[in-house]
Formats: structure tokens, sequence, C-alpha cells
């Protein structure tokens, strides 16, 4: 396959999904303190690493009871049409999610949705049922207070394909300053609007499609013209 032109960094919750999974999973499963850190987050007191760190140990019944709550969960309708026109495209999809990375592909598997690359959060389970939350991607100078550190994964991509970023709220804060065409959605279109950061606003993914279709399809125009260009050239 030849390079990407471009790479697609895709929130999860709220994004992908109609609804933020952890916010059900602790309402439905967890100890009523999960609130008051929750508080604390929005607040601006502690950052999601803390607050997931301190949540995820209040849900109840394991790996079992989440997956049971997951099947109340529904993703955008347009996102399977989406992630099947990427790969047709050849345009990598990459899930990058402040989220639980076994939930993500859980859901995904679900949809009989496959992408390419999923950066989240790890669970982990004791043998009694004790839940816990990893971070493999946390910020590496400590700047960033999200579990997973969406600027640092976005800018591990050094290539010359264009970055694109959807998301629709704080997880995306920080990721969003790394890309070159960000989607935004609710909150996070909000947040770009009040602080002049450049974003196309989206309702779901079908919007997205269209807006790649119409770019890959220009850029395919200025290739063209660069070929018919070069063939006069050759002919003098
Ligand atoms: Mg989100
Ligand atoms: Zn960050």
């Amino acid at each position: 396959m030849s390079r990407p032109r471009a790479i697609i960094y895709c929130d999860f919750d709220g994004t992908v999904t109609q609804g933020d999974v952890i916010d059900v999973l602790l309402t439905e499963l967890a100890d009523q303190s999960w609130r008051e850190i929750e508080a604390d987050w929005e607040q601006g007191r502690i950052g999601s690493r803390e607050c997931l760190a301190r949540q995820i140990p209040l849900i109840r019944g394991g790996w079992l009871a989440i997956e049971q709550q997951l099947r109340h969960i529904a993703l955008d309708p347009t996102f399977p049409a989406f992630a099947a026109w990427c790969k047709a495209e050849g345009l990598p999809l990459c899930i990058v999610s402040d989220g639980l990375e076994r939930v993500i592909n859980t859901l995904l598997a679900r949809a009989h949705v496959t992408v390419d690359a999923v950066w989240a959060n790890h669970l982990d389970e004791s043998p009694s049922g004790k839940l816990a939350i990893r971070f493999p991607y946390p910020s590496l100078d400590g700047t960033c207070r999200a579990g997973l550190c969406k600027c640092q994964v976005i800018a591990r991509n050094t290539g010359d394909a264009l970055r694109v970023v959807i998301g629709d709220g704080r997880s995306d804060w920080c990721g969003a300053t790394h890309a070159e065409w960000l989607f935004a959605k609710s909150q996070l279109l909000v947040y770009c609007r009040a602080r002049g950061i450049a974003c196309s606003a989206f309702e779901d993914f079908d919007t997205i499609r269209l807006a790649l279709t119409n770019w890959l399809e220009k850029k395919r125009g200025t290739h063209r013209t660069v070929v018919a260009l070069s063939a006069v050239t050759d002919a003098q």
C-alpha cells in the first residue's frame, strides 16, 4: 500500500459511542462516592488520571458485570460505514481514548468494526474481581494530567500524512492542538470556538466522510494536473 495521505485519530466515548461508557458503568455498578471524585475532576481540582485511578476500583462485579452493561451501549450508527470507508481508502483509523481498551475492543467487535489501532488505558482484574486501571500512555513530561495523553500519541506520527483528529470533549483538549484538521462536536466544539482553535463542526461520521472525500478528490485533481503538465513538458 502506498503511504497514507491522512491518519485519523478518533476519540471513543461520546464520539463513537452515544454517551460516556465509564459514566454508565459508574452509575450502574459503583459505590456512590464516585460522584465526589467526578466533581473534583469537573472543577479541575484533579486530572482524569487521578479521577479514573480512584473511580475504577469502585466498580463492583468485575469484568462480567461490565460486559453485561455494555449490551446497553449504542454506537453512532454512522461509524461502521465510516470505518469501512477508511479501510477502502487506505486511511489508517486509530482510536485514541482516555477510556478502557477492553471496553473499546468489545464494543467494536460486537459491531463487527475493525480499526488499525486502539490506544487507551488498560483494565486489570484481580482473581477476586477487584478492578484497577493502568495508564500505558501518560504524558512523558508530566504536563498533562490525563490518563492517556492524546498529544503524546498524536505527536508520534512524524510522517507527512495529514493528522485528522475527531473528538467531543475534555479528553480531546490536549490532542486538539496537534491536529492539522480537527473535527469537533459538543463540549470540544464550544471549547475550540471560545479559544479560536480552528475546527470543523460535525454531527455524525457521514459529515466527516463527505469532507474527507472532497479533500481526497481535490488532492487527486491536483495530482492529475501535475501529471498532465509534465506530459506536455515531455512532449516539447
Ligand atoms: Mg469523548
Ligand atoms: Zn496531553
